[in-house]
């Protein structure tokens, strides 16, 4: 995809207030937190709402993305530029594994996390939700792949990660 066609997506993009984002995700977070039993019920919860919002996120892009993933490892590529569109900034390192099998994201400045600090529930993955997109759009696209949260700046880790992994 040439600059001419990113410029295009980026500009036919709605925004969104950012506080408004992190106001609305930190309630839904509380919510799920009052009616889990434990941190990878909430984890599991979160990854599941977004699931969801993959599935419109890609159903919405899906004719403005013009050169889909054809290998797994393209993912790399789409998902940063898919990011980019959605949240106004970049992944910070993209990490391949020589099989090419899996696929890590690296965020320092995660907008998710952003202001957030949680140190009474460790295991919890703030910002799963980004899995749950990643798991969509790799189903959606026909990859039997998984994604999880490796790291979350929420919980006290330098970066937030997310790993996506070929089964
Ligand atoms: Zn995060």
């Amino acid at each position: 995809m040439g600059i001419k066609g990113k410029m295009g997506w980026h500009l036919k993009i709605d925004k969104v207030s950012k506080t408004l984002f992190q106001a609305t995700y930190r309630e839904l977070m509380n919510n799920l937190m009052t009616q889990s039993s434990n941190v990878d019920e909430v984890n599991r919860a979160m990854q599941s709402i977004g699931f969801k919002v993959g599935e419109t996120l890609l159903m919405d892009y899906a004719d403005k993305i013009r050169e889909h993933a054809g290998e797994f490892v393209e993912f790399a590529n789409t998902l940063q530029l898919a990011y980019k569109v959605n949240s106004g900034q970049e992944f910070t390192s993209i990490w391949i594994s020589d099989d090419q099998r899996v696929i890590k994201f690296t965020d320092a400045n995660c907008p998710i996390c952003a202001g957030v600090e949680i140190t009474d529930m460790p295991g919890l993955q703030y910002c799963a939700i980004l899995s749950g997109v990643f798991d969509a759009v790799m189903e959606l696209r026909g990859f039997n792949a998984e994604a999880y949260q490796e790291s979350c700046k929420a919980l006290g880790d330098a970066v937030c990660t997310w790993i996506l992994r070929l089964r």
